[in-house]
């Protein structure tokens, strides 16, 4: 399993979990940056990347055999919101980070 599959499957809940106690409003903080996907991430098979007003955040398979999401921001030690902002991202955004596949034309959800 790659970056992009590990990313692909992440769940509000396991987003939370790597975050820590305080991942909840974390990422609910880490929402409201402005993000620019073409211009400020970078995803490839190993890493994600994002840059956020002079931090940079990096998520990584760890290289153990548990595969386990790995993420360090450049200018925090904690869990912080620029992570929140990522992980964000990344559980918002998934098919303009092509980690998603797109519903199929045409078959739109019954409103009610
Ligand atoms: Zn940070």
């Amino acid at each position: 399993m790659n970056l992009k599959d590990k990313l692909s499957h992440l769940s509000f809940q396991e987003a939370r979990k790597l975050l820590g106690p305080k991942g909840d409003r974390l990422i609910r903080q880490g929402g409201r940056y402005e993000i620019d996907i073409a211009g400020h991430v970078e995803l490839d098979a190993n890493r994600f990347r994002v840059r956020l007003n002079g931090s940079e955040v990096v998520i990584e398979l760890d290289s153990s055999r548990s595969r386990r999401l790995h993420y360090r921001c450049s200018s925090c030690d904690m869990p912080c919101e620029h992570a929140g902002a990522a992980f964000s991202l990344i559980l918002e955004e998934k098919l303009a980070l092509g980690l998603a596949i797109p519903p199929p034309v045409g078959k739109t959800a019954a409103a009610d």
